[in-house]
């Protein structure tokens, strides 16, 4: 995965033309922290799992970025994740940096008590390096509010009061308003303006959707009720299709309950898998990544691909959907909304102040528009695809802040 967010790196920096002594500047992470966590059961056994926490680039401001709880947590996972915060809180213009971090572990066999432990053992090895100026976790796969409401106590115990260093708490935590569904509103958002590229509208199109999660889960329901027809959503465990379009608000409460969307009886099931390649107008990568890939790549059959996960296209299928002339909205524009309400939550924490939900709205709405539209001129100045092009605009964002901080005495014309 590292390999895969480096060659997108490169392919811009092509563009812009950067020496190789920019790309290292820029590539480098800043710190790498790995801890061994060291935890008892239930029944008082010891179990380690190994805590990771990369901290890519700080030019433009503290370190953000989600912590996911996962089996496939490593170094080079997270690494890849973080550089992808450093471009994405640059594409929606948000004053920080990149971050990425996460626990190797299975929370599905974990219980409330041992993720609450791990979570705080986490928090108590890494408390030096994390912090409201410095780096600020936030959720990511299989992690919640509850989990940051854990570490937000948890820093506070040893470093006093300090909501600011996670975002995406719970609302009567300090949390923001309007956090939890706002990476699904801004793939929403996102989707709106690809298909306005076109002159069309949410409701003129059908959707397919892989991950039911809390972006899957938003996003289904708010390109619903933009009149869009969510014909198929599949999850790890199995899918269901509807050409009628699928009853979102029920299929959440089986989701809720059953914990996938398998076997919901409001459509016919299919394979989860299938969803990806699905007769869908637009499909939306809502899970986790790698999932498009030079083998399914040339199967797909939407028009247009949202990324609301982190990394779900491989360069090889990259290059493949552009071949055949699929418009991908990259992950760093389509799922920055997340990140943008997180910047707002740690705004009102700074400043001991509460937003109401209609503010947080259309902030995000503000944000998100001005950043496609940013992407979107990026592509027709340089004729160039809207994952280049938000990542020239990302590298031009961080690479004058990180220049202007250091001495180096080659100019760029960025
Ligand atoms: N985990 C989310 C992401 O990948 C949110 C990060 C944040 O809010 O800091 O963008």
């Amino acid at each position: 995965m590292l390999d895969a967010s480096h060659r997108y790196f490169h392919a811009a920096a092509d563009v812009l033309g950067l020496s190789t002594k920019v790309r290292e500047i820029l590539l480098s992470p800043f710190r790498v922290v790995k801890v061994d966590l060291v935890i008892e059961d239930d029944e008082g056994k010891l179990h380690h799992n190994t805590g990771y926490r990369v901290q890519h680039n700080a030019a433009r401001g503290p370190m953000k970025g989600g912590l996911r709880y996962h089996p496939t947590v490593d170094e080079d996972h997270a690494t890849a994740l973080a550089n992808l915060m450093t471009w994405k809180t640059a594409v929606v213009d948000v004053p920080f940096g990149g971050a990425k971090g996460g626990i190797d572990c299975d929370p599905e066999t974990m219980t409330r008590a041992e993720l609450d432990a791990l979570t705080r053992q986490f928090v108590a090895q890494t408390k030096d390096v994390i912090g409201p100026t410095l780096d600020v976790p936030a959720p990511d796969v299989n992690t919640n509010a509850d989990v940051m409401a854990w570490i937000m106590d948890e820093y506070s115990k040893y470093q006093g009061f300090s909501p600011a260093v996670v975002t995406g708490k719970p609302e009567h935590l300090f949390g923001s308003a309007g956090r939890e569904e706002a990476t699904g509103l801004g793939v929403t958002i996102a989707l709106r303006e690809a298909l306005a590229l076109e002159q069309k509208t949410i409701a003129d199109v059908t959707v397919a959707l892989q991950g039911f999660g809390n972006v899957g889960r938003h996003a289904a329901r708010l390109i619903a009720e933009s009149g869009g027809r969510v014909v198929a959503v599949g999850d790890h465990l199995g899918g269901v299709a509807n050409a009628e379009g699928l009853d979102v608000a029920q299929l959440s409460g089986w989701a809720l309950e059953h914990r996938t969307v398998a076997g919901f009886p409001g459509g016919d099931p299919i394979e989860g898998s299938e969803v990806l390649t699905w007769g869908a107008d637009v499909l939306v990568p809502a899970a986790i990544e790698d999932v498009l890939t030079e083998d399914n790549a040339r199967d797909v059959r939407a028009r247009i691909v949202v990324e609301g996960a982190n990394g779900p296209t491989t360069p090889a299928a990259d290059a493949i959907l552009r071949e055949r002339g699929v418009l991908v909205v990259p992950d760093i524009l389509a799922n920055a909304g997340g990140v943008t309400v997180s910047y707002f939550e740690w705004a009102q924490n700074v400043q001991q102040f509460r937003w109401e939900l209609e503010r947080v709205h259309a902030e995000l709405e503000k944000a998100m528009t001005r950043a496609f539209a940013s992407v979107r001129d990026v592509a027709r100045e340089k004729s160039i695809d809207l994952r280049t092009a938000a990542f020239v605009l990302a590298i031009r964002r961080v690479g004058k802040a990180a220049l202007a901080r250091r001495n180096v005495r080659e100019k760029i014309a960025l």
